[in-house]
């Protein structure tokens, strides 16, 4: 496997991994700023190294990914002002002069987890984080998923018991939505303290894990998932993971086998190792891997013939 570079684009902080993937990566991290200087910082860290062969890039989203489009490479229409419409992929890779993949960041963690986690082998899962927000990335038939732009799971809907949580919601597009119920600022604003503090075995944890088992079965009945592997910060509290094994298998009822429900093993640094697997797919999509892709089908929906000419 030729050495690559990883960027995780966050909201809050961006993480740069130059390696070939867990064991070997060099990693650095720093705040997100402006776009122009925090991008420049980005480069800075792989030029300042022995050189990658190609970067992926693991972005907050939304993304614009449709290799037909003009803004292919942007980060599109996000809440974040100052990063509307900035051409992050692009700027990479003029300034490096290698090709670039380009997903989301959780996506891109989910391929991390195929590639080295608790996914490895599996041909169908969905990675879920539980955190800030909620998002999932799904692997289908050994391919990741993206349909029209990038999945949005954390914003699906699902029922609700006004009487047993009267809270309503706090997505700012959709109220109550699983992310708007179901997040950790969910979680924060309907108890009056974050979710670390809450004690295990409070009433807050039976309730998340009823909501998630609901987000699970719609997935599975949707996708037909091997496993569903859990990540984030509110998915630390061990408890959840019984809860919802439960509940997913009561409200499936015998109509399907549910599927493995298991925690997430890269952690933190999902996203950026997702990033490098990206780049080795996108070398072995134009036929560049010296050894080929350790990552099947990955990425073959993107002809070559299809990619801006920039991404070449
Ligand atoms: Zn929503």
């Amino acid at each position: 496997m030729p050495r690559l570079g990883g960027i995780e684009a966050g909201g809050t902080k961006f993480v740069c991994a130059a390696g070939r993937g867990p064991e070997d990566a060099e990693f650095t991290e720093f705040p997100t700023g402006a776009p122009e200087e925090t991008i420049a910082q980005a480069v800075e860290f792989f030029r300042g190294r022995e050189p990658v062969e190609a970067v992926g890039i693991a972005s907050f989203g939304p993304i614009d990914r449709r290799p037909e489009s003009p803004t292919y490479g942007y980060i599109t229409s996000t809440p974040k002002s100052r990063w509307r419409n900035t051409d992050l992929a692009g700027t990479v890779c003029r300034a490096l002069g290698v090709r670039v993949a380009f997903d989301t960041d959780v996506n891109a963690a989910a391929v991390a987890e195929w590639r080295w986690g608790s996914a490895r082998g599996l041909h169908s899962f969905v990675y879920v984080t539980i955190g800030t927000g909620i998002g999932g990335g799904a692997v289908i038939d050994g391919r990741l998923l993206h349909g029209r732009m990038h999945s949005e799971m954390g914003h699906i809907r699902i029922p609700r018991d006004r009487v047993r949580d009267p809270f309503p919601g706090n997505c700012p597009y959709h109220g109550d939505c699983l992310e708007g119920v179901a997040s950790a600022p969910a979680i924060e604003a309907r108890w009056g303290k974050p979710a670390h503090l809450i004690p295990d075995g409070h009433a807050a944890w039976a309730l998340e894990a009823d909501y998630l088992a609901l987000g699970i079965v719609s997935w599975a009945c949707t996708l037909s998932l091997e496993r569903v592997v859990l990540g984030g910060g509110v998915m630390q509290r061990g408890e959840l993971f019984p809860k919802i094994r439960e509940r997913v298998a009561q409200l499936l009822n015998g109509y399907l086998e549910p599927p493995d429900i298991v925690a997430a093993e890269l952690g933190r640094r999902a996203g950026v190792l997702g990033a490098i697997a990206l780049a080795a797919d996108r070398l072995r999509t134009f036929g560049l891997a010296p050894h080929g892709s350790e990552l099947g089908q990955l990425g073959s929906d993107e002809p070559a013939s299809a990619a801006s000419p920039e991404f070449k």
